[in-house]
């Protein structure tokens, strides 16, 4: 927990986030600004600040992160329709919150370009 960092304060339930999936190990909410009909963030509650920061041993969390998206896209109807996983890192790729997180994105046909 960081006191500074937004996503550890709503992790911790301290701002409200729309939280759409909570355990022991991560935390799913709706993105505030969302690109598409389902735009999740999937959080780890341990704060890690990117990709670049992940140390070995982190390998089940991050794994995990992709399960929990798995179901998510299940229980918003979109794994029929497909979806996309985004992890930005570093301020070229726009990473605006530096507590490691993925968006999962889907609910329409993507137009957005990767680069
Ligand atoms: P990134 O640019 O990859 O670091 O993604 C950060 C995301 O966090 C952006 O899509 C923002 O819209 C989203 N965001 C910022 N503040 C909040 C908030 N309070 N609750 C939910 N999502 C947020
Ligand atoms: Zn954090």
């Amino acid at each position: 927990m960081t006191d500074a960092c937004l996503f550890c304060r709503i992790v911790s339930g301290e701002i409200k986030g729309t939280i759409v999936f909570r355990d022991d190990q991560a935390t799913a909410f709706r993105d505030i600004n969302p690109v598409a009909p389902t735009h999740i963030l999937i959080v780890p509650n341990k704060h890690i600040e990117s990709v670049s920061a992940l140390e070995r041993g982190d390998e089940q969390l991050i794994g995990y992160l992709f399960t929990v998206a798995s179901q998510l896209a299940k229980s918003e109807g979109i794994t029929k329709g497909g979806y996309r996983l985004i992890t930005n890192t570093g301020s070229d790729a726009g990473q605006t919150v530096f507590h490691i997180h993925m968006h999962l994105i889907g609910g329409q046909r993507m137009k957005h370009p990767m680069g």
